[in-house]
């Protein structure tokens, strides 16, 4: 599948610097901040900087080091957000059935309540 980046999304705009964010660990690759409408005491999306619409595109396209740096990114942010100790739930919504608002690729980390059952 080919996937089309549309470089006006907001996520790209906030790796420019065009709009501010609330920023929890930069890394060579990766860039996680907190949400602008939490859904839980911890909720950070972690994004990768390259341009990269969801997670097949991201696993399928970008390069090992962007792959390792965006994984161990995701984990540095769970261990300075403290979640391990009572639980998180890691997120990643893609496409239209996927319900993702953002069509860049973003984990979202949410800790710090119970999150209840998602799947039966
Ligand atoms: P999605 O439904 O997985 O695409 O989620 C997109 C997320 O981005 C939502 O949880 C929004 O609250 C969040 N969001 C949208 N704009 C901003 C922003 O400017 N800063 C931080 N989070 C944002």
């Amino acid at each position: 599948m080919a996937y089309s980046y549309d470089d006006q999304n907001i996520f790209a705009k906030i790796l420019r610097g065009e709009i501010p964010n609330d920023t929890v660990l930069e890394t060579e690759h990766s860039l996680a901040f907190r949400d602008i409408r939490p859904q839980a005491p911890t909720h950070v999306l972690v994004i990768p900087k390259g341009a990269y619409v969801c997670y097949d595109d991201f696993a399928l396209n970008a390069s090992d080091a962007e792959i390792l740096d965006y994984t161990r990114a995701i984990g540095k942010v769970c261990e300075m957000e403290g979640v391990a100790a009572n639980g998180f739930r890691l997120i990643s919504n893609a496409g239209e059935e996927g319900v993702q608002e953002v069509p860049h690729l973003h984990v979202h980390i949410l800790a710090g309540r119970s999150l209840g059952r998602m799947l039966e």
